[in-house]
């Protein structure tokens, strides 16, 4: 058995249907008595509820939160939540909301409970990404961590169908790349193979009916497993070139990942397939080609040329994503890079 490092699980977590009555307690065992509770805009109305529901806990509804948090946003967002006396936030939605979150977070040192909507993943990790005069930065901080996170199935029977799926891509992609991580632990592998059924028998069952609380469940559980795998180990190629996507070319964050997935799996796994057996296992075939068949059974979008980006696009972004060196399990150089978006682009099947 290879030597390993566990870091060790530090966010609680509390997870089911009906766990939103509990935000009050966690506040309080937190030991506040004042919270802002974030949202997006098309989130309100439920931040405004659960606001209602806090009563006196609540100093208020900032419902401005954006995706790739943009710093102008945190500016607004830190005046209010100064303005009302709070010393915690809750953050009700995606991974736009958990971002701005824990933007105030490690502005003023407030604490978070975080409720996920959907299965980016942000809520158990320790990464914050910001985006500032166009350019998306992102960093490592234990301060940027959340205390508490409370997954709650109902919040995401409403979560639409493409978004759903294209979310779920993006949750196995923080599994994939935790497989070959160098710092990998014995723990999170587990965490992650035991994610990967989950998703593939749950994503059809969401399909045919979206409000089916034992299908999203088991899709909520997979998701939190693949956010502990991004919080608590490092990711590589996959990771670096949907960055460079969403943050030079504003392609959506859920879509960007669902499409490269199959492509990067591909890649790195004919470099070390004993790895990604699992991803093997789970959706057969090969990697790439089990997850490139996987996300088009489910109606996951699979051409980034469908995102709007120009093959002059994938030439920038080839260059882009070899100007830094960052570890991967199969070494490349921009032509490999060059020929993997170029079939990305056209959506085709990958061989590996
Ligand atoms: P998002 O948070 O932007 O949500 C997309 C849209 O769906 C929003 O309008 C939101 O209000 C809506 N929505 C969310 N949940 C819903 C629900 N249950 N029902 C109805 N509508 C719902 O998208 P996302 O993909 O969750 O997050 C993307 C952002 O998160 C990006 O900025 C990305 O960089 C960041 N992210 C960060 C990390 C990290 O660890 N730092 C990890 C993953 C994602």
């Amino acid at each position: 058995m290879d030597p390993f490092v566990f870091p060790g699980l530090t966010t609680r977590v509390i997870f089911g249907s009906g766990t939103l009555a509990q935000v009050g307690a966690e506040v309080e065992r937190l030991g506040h008595s004042r919270v802002l509770v974030l949202s997006t805009e098309g989130q309100q109305a439920d931040a405004e509820a659960l606001s209602a529901r806090l009563g006196a806990l609540s100093a208020g509804v900032f419902a401005q939160a954006a995706m790739h948090t943009p710093v102008e946003v945190t500016q607004t967002a830190l005046a209010a939540f100064k303005a009302s006396s709070a010393t915690a936030v809750v953050s009700l939605g995606g991974g736009s909301t958990t971002g701005l979150g824990k933007a105030i977070a490690i502005r003023t040192g407030a604490d978070q409970v975080v409720i996920p909507t959907t299965y980016a993943g942000s809520e158990m990790t320790d990464i914050l990404g910001e985006t500032a005069g166009g350019q998306k930065t992102t960093r490592r901080d234990p301060g940027i961590r959340p205390e508490v996170v409370i997954y709650d199935v109902d919040l995401t029977l409403t979560l639409p169908p493409a978004l759903t799926v294209t979310s779920a891509l993006n949750a196995i992609a923080h599994a994939v790349e935790a497989f070959y991580a160098t710092d990998r632990n014995p723990v999170i592998t587990a965490m992650c193979r035991e994610a990967l059924p989950a998703f593939r028998d749950g994503l059809p069952m969401i399909a045919r009916d979206p409000r089916d609380t034992e299908a999203r469940s088991q899709v909520l559980y997979g998701a939190w497993l693949c956010s502990t795998a991004l919080g608590y180990v490092s990711m590589a190629l996959h990771h670096k070139l949907a960055h460079v996507l969403g943050g030079s070319f504003n392609t959506p964050h859920a879509d960007t990942h669902a499409i490269l997935l199959p492509h990067t799996a591909g890649f790195n796994g004919a470099a070390v397939p004993g790895l990604l057996a699992p991803v093997t296992e789970a959706f057969g075939t090969s990697p790439g080609a089990g997850l490139w068949d996987f996300a088009s059974a489910v109606g996951a979008p699979l051409r980034l040329a469908d995102l709007g980006l120009t093959e002059a696009d994938l030439d920038r972004a080839a260059d882009i994503a070899v100007q830094n060196p960052y570890a991967n399990p199969r070494p490349f150089d921009r032509s490999a890079i060059r020929a993997l978006l170029q079939d990305a682009w056209e959506g085709r099947r990958p061989a590996t």
